[in-house]
């Protein structure tokens, strides 16, 4: 095996090819050597060898030293420099790199090679004293720190205290001399700490940084970030070895970072910051103010100091050259680190820049439009969740963000209004034109009202599929929930978090996208649906298999829906479509009736409003599929329970308020999520179907007389376990058909089929395809009932299980692959069995996450539903999954 590749002098052993061996880094500092850029020459150590360091007891392969050493000696021949040298003095930097960069790793050690002898060299070469002794000042502090663990702040204190006494200000300040006695000072430190001298050997300093950056592989914070972004640890890092240039000897030096297009806009222009005189953690530790690359930057920030084009024009020449080549080469915005020694431009690394959603798209389209890459890989580009912060107005990433509390991020996009904490306020600060953000423990079918009028919700109750959240994103409204260390007091109306209180009336702002609450109003930016946008939707909606529809109800949901894009809808929960005031309590009627009479009277109140909605929903959908779920109420959300309410109720249906509140006692379950809802309720009361089915089919007449094209309703029948069930209600829902042909002479086409949400329908699927022109899995419930864990509850323990590493994901939010995706195989296999081509679609919450529509297409669904503001990232997805 080779463990060392070595790279400079426009010639590399390695290539961009190969980051699994070379890390990232190393990767692409061999590729930039074999383009002939100027790349100060090195060589990296393998991330095999991290593999074998840690399979054979923290040692390593017998041939590695030699390696290092030859490889060591390459770099010398390059440089005409020896490790140790008394006249030329061999000096490198030492950097960790892993297949893709992470946080938590040894970051750099710089200057390696200096000591008492080499530093009086490098004054005498170089001619800087200055500069001489502040690098080994520097690589005592950066390598007591990183490699001999000794705190860096002790550091800091010295050359506090040195400065101090001197009256210096900056480190820049500090002489030749000063800088001499704070070396002393460091090597007394260090020896004081560790019982030993500081290392003065430099192949001793050289595998004592190669440890080091071994060793951070297996910190505590690296595992957490690679177990947080499923990184295995058997990918190890590599161990990049540089000769040194110099970006702080003097006017004529200087380090910087640029991007090669600007990572939050995406425009084509070369964006990026330098320092003169300084060495690359000056740039980052943000003492000194950057300066900007180009003039044009520096025009635009409005900025009186010199760019770096105005500068070093020839550096800055060279640079731009060689950024113009390193996007075409790598076909992508470049994320780069160059130091600049004494007029002489160097480049330290390259890598894919990250960059905002917005820049990722406008950096996508245009780089297609330049003829850079295909519109296929366009769109192959672009993080479909990313569209999320494109398509609500989000926080200004520049505003300052006081947070109050940190919930989980329920709906995306940001709100800010007054603190109201019931549906009422909401609704008569609406009316006042106020804005308001409704704060509740957790809400319920009575606030919907309120949700609609408000300008977001934050609860302190309830995960991802809870009421506020399924509701919040279906109306498209930000919303925070589950905010559990929210200490909501209704009664003195004040809201509590983190020893801070906040009465009603108090402005907040939360952000759906985070989870956070901010105290107070912070700017924001609102979303553009046009150009980009819309030019990359296209491209996507040309290589897409899968269908894409909405989860609406309202006429509002759906008419957003299909701006949008949806093509169709999937899923119409029609027990939303009785929250409001007049309609739910004619619902209340229905249910607390104790007689079939009393039912078909409160039904017939409520026939005509569903036949209207339905109506509308047709018109808007014009011909397009529109699936409409009968009624689905876990019952306990439409039992009344205040004394107002059961009198209001009480009063329309003409009975005693006693009498009812019996009745709702006997209607209450310990667990309504599993008890009297879905089809259950139509098994025991079929005129429900029977007038739904009613108001399906008259509206389906209606509006196919008044659009010319023929409506074809798919009803499909919630939480179906056994084919008798679906059958029972398949057996009203035809026969109303047959009863409305007769009365309006016209034959309707539809379709009938059910959801597969619970476990015993997914293994039964084979039977209920008999009857079931088409399925649509129902991954919240079906999600719920196959962990045998409650959607509304999970939020509260299923937080430890990520943390402590039991599960990745929210199974809530991006389906469980093994348990209900193996369930979800099965039903669509028997289905299809029983029933060839029966249609197939998925309309629980993870129709709109990419990695579940990745999996939709695998097992190729012939469509996705979601909430309509997901549509966008659906049709990405779809399309990513489906190239
Ligand atoms: C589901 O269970 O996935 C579903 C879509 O139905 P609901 O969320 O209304 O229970
Ligand atoms: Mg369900």
């Amino acid at each position: 095996t080779k463990w060392v590749y070595g790279f400079g002098n426009g010639a590399a052993e390695g290539d961009a090819g190969m980051k699994n061996l070379l890390g990232g880094k190393g990767a692409n500092l061999a590729e930039m050597s074999n383009l002939g850029l100027p790349v100060p020459p090195g060589f990296t150590i393998t991330t095999e060898v991290c593999t074998w360091y840690y399979d054979h007891d923290k040692s390593y392969p017998a041939e590695l030293a030699a390696e290092v050493e030859a490889a060591l000696a390459d770099i010398g021949r390059l440089t005409g420099r020896a490790f140790g040298d008394r006249t030329h003095p061999l000096l490198v930097s030492v950097r960790s790199g892993a297949r893709v960069s992470m946080p938590g790793m040894m970051d750099t050690v710089l200057n390696l090679g200096l000591n008492d002898e080499t530093v009086k060299a490098m004054a005498t070469s170089s001619g800087d004293e200055r500069f001489a002794y502040d690098s080994y000042r520097r690589f005592i502090q950066m390598y007591g720190d990183v490699v001999l663990g000794v705190d860096h702040h002790s550091f800091e204190e010295i050359l506090q205290e040195v400065k101090d006494e001197a009256g210096h200000v900056l480190d820049t300040d500090l002489s030749a001399a000063e800088l001499a006695g704070i070396i002393e000072r460091y090597k007394d430190l260090v020896a004081a700490e560790l019982g030993r001298p500081f290392p003065q050997d430099p192949m001793e300093q050289l595998w004592g940084a190669i440890g080091a950056v071994f060793g951070s592989w297996m910190t505590h914070r690296a595992q957490t970030y690679r177990r947080l972004h499923d990184i295995p640890a058997s990918w190890g890092t590599a161990v990049n070895v540089q000769a040194m240039v110099f970006g702080n000897m003097g006017e004529t030096s200087a380090t910087g970072v640029a991007f090669t297009r600007n990572p939050s806009t995406g425009e084509k222009a070369l964006y990026g910051e330098f320092l003169v005189n300084a060495q690359g953690e000056d740039v980052v530790a943000g003492i000194r103010t950057p300066q900007d690359i180009t003039e044009k930057a520096r025009i635009e920030a409005g900025s009186d100091r010199p760019s770096m084009e105005r500068l070093m024009p020839e550096a800055h020449a060279e640079f731009v050259r060689i950024c113009d080549r390193l996007e075409a080469h790598y076909r992508d915005m470049q994320d780069l680190e160059f130091t600049i020694e004494r007029g002489k431009l160097w480049m330290l690394q390259t890598r894919s820049g990250k960059r905002t959603a917005k820049a990722a798209l406008k950096i996508a389209v245009d780089m297609a439009a330049e003829g850079l890459i295909t519109e296929k890989e366009a769109v192959l580009r672009v993080e479909p969740s990313a569209l999320d912060q494109l398509l609500h107005p989000t926080i200004d990433p520049k505003a300052e963000r006081n947070i109050f509390v940190t919930g989980l991020p329920a709906s995306p996009g940001a709100a800010c209004g007054a603190i109201v904490f019931t549906s009422e306020e909401a609704e008569q600060a609406k009316a006042a034109g106020r804005k308001v953000i409704l704060v509740r423990v957790e809400t319920s079918p009575e606030d919907i009202h309120g949700m609609h009028a408000a300008e977001g919700i934050l609860t302190s109750r309830g995960g991802m599929t809870s009421h506020a959240a399924v509701v919040a994103r279906g109306m498209g409204k930000p919303c925070v929930s589950g905010a559990g260390a929210l200490r909501i007091d209704y009664r003195s109306g004040t809201v509590s978090a983190g020893g801070k209180t906040l009465d009603k009336g108090q402005v907040i702002t939360i952000d759906g996208s985070t989870g956070q609450v901010l105290i107070g109003e912070v700017p924001m930016q609102q979303p553009s649906l046009s150009g980009d946008f819309a030019t990359l939707m296209t491209w996507a909606d040309g290589g897409r298999r899968m269908k894409v529809r909405a989860n609406a109800e309202t006429p509002a949901d759906a008419r957003v829906a299909r701006d949008f894009g949806a093509e169709g809808i999937g899923l119409c929960r029609t027990e939303h479509m009785f929250f409001d005031g007049e309609r739910i309590l004619a619902v209340r009627e229905m249910i607390l009736s104790a007689t079939e009479e009393g039912r078909r009277a409160a039904l017939a109140k409520l026939l005509p409003m569903q036949r209207n909605d339905f109506v509308q929903l047709f018109e808007i959908m014009k011909g397009l599929p529109v699936t409409i779920r009968l009624l689905d109420p876990p019952l306990h959300e439409f039992l009344p329970h205040s004394d107002a309410e059961i009198a209001e109720v009480a009063e329309a249906m003409g009975v005693a308020a006693d009498k009812l509140r019996e009745r709702a006692l006997e209607l209450s379950e310990f667990n309504p999520m599993l008890g009297h809802r879905g089809c259950r309720l139509l098994v025991s009361y079929p005129e429900i179907a029977e007038m739904q089915a009613r108001a399906i089919f008259e509206a389906a007449v209606e509006a196919g007389r008044q659009t010319g094209a023929p409506v074809v309703p798919e009803i499909m029948v919630p939480l179906v376990g056994l084919k008798a069930e679906l059958d029972l209600v398949r057996g009203r829902i035809d026969a109303m058909a047959k009863a409305v042909a007769a009365e309006t002479g016209v034959t309707i086409d539809y379709q009938v089929g059910t959801m597969v949400e619970l476990p015993r329908a997914a293994l039964r699927a084979g039977d209920i395809a008999e009857s079931a022109e088409f399925f649509s899995f129902g991954t919240n419930d079906l999600t719920q009932t196959t962990f045998g864990i409650s959607r509304d509850d999970a939020a509260s323990f299923l937080g430890t299980y990520q943390q402590k590493g039991l599960i990745e994901q929210d199974p809530f939010v991006s389906i469980d692959r093994d348990g209900v995706g193996e369930l979800i195989s099965i039903a669509a296999e028997r289905g299809r069995k029983t029933r060839p081509g029966i249609k197939l679609g998925i309309c629980g919450e993870h129709g709109g996450d990419p990695a579940s529509i990745h999996f939709c297409e695998s097992v190729g669904l012939d469509y996705v539903s979601c909430s309509p503001f997901r549509v966008p990232i659906a049709r990405l997805a779809a399309a990513q999954a489906a190239l």
